[in-house]
């Protein structure tokens, strides 16, 4: 309820007729997107490469919008993601949490998910919301683009970090906090994957498109291009 109740203060809100009754929704796919969705069963079988196991429905779903090429890619340069059951620790998951953030499981908000990248490792709580699974898999793409080992093509890429330091808005707050959250929140944004039970407000492209129209054409180039089927990972 408090998240339907957050939702109406969404500026692109929109009213649709639907038989007798109106539908008060966010503006999702009314801005033309590149990256179409891996079909169910095509996701099914890379999702569960990089989970090494039978995936969740819930999360077959959530990367299913990131297309077969970016699901490919992900298998192709080695990510794999870990559920993590509730009660287990993040640090016991990953020699390199347990060694740069070895008081993550302390802390006051533990997050629901991590990419390690030293591990190029999904980490994720078994009840993870979709976004945050898709998040974290963006940021398994963004390292994955790199031309570096152990890099983030958000660090290296000029034309992101000259649309980061000249952005006049951003799709939220959390995109703003540094380069690999602004390529993770846009590409979210941008893929339009969002969950009704966040208290975030849901991520549109049409935000991406007019809050922030350099890096729509970024991301946009990026699905558009091949760029991620032509791909080598380091
Ligand atoms: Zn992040």
């Amino acid at each position: 309820m408090r998240s339907a109740l957050r939702r109406l203060q969404g500026e692109d809100l929109c009213a649709y007729h639907s038989g007798d009754c109106t539908l008060v929704s966010e503006a999702f796919g009314a801005v033309p997107g590149a990256a179409p969705a891996a079909k169910p069963s095509t996701a099914r079988g890379l999702v569960n490469r990089l989970v090494h196991a039978e995936a969740s429905s819930a999360l077959v779903a959530a990367l299913a919008a990131f297309g077969v090429e970016a699901l490919a890619l992900a298998v192709r340069g080695g990510v794999r993601i870990k559920i993590v059951p509730s009660g287990r620790h993040f640090a016991r998951c990953s020699p390199a949490v347990a060694a740069l953030v070895p008081d993550i499981d302390r802390w006051q908000a533990p997050p629901a998910g991590l990419f390690v990248l030293e591990e190029r490792l999904v980490l994720l709580r078994a009840g993870a919301l979709r976004m945050a699974a898709a998040h974290e898999f963006a940021h398994a793409l963004d390292a994955l683009l790199a031309a570096r080992q152990r890099s983030y093509f958000s660090f290296e890429s000029e034309d992101i970090r000259s649309a980061y330091a000249s952005a006049s808005g951003f799709v939220n707050e959390y995109a703003a906090s540094g380069l690999d959250e602004y390529f993770a929140e846009s590409v979210r944004a941008y893929l339009e994957i969002n969950d009704d039970r966040s208290c975030w407000l849901p991520l549109t492209r049409k935000m991406l498109f007019t809050r922030d129209a350099r890096m729509f054409q970024i991301v946009d180039a990026l699905f558009r291009s091949g760029r991620l089927s032509r791909s080598r990972p380091r």
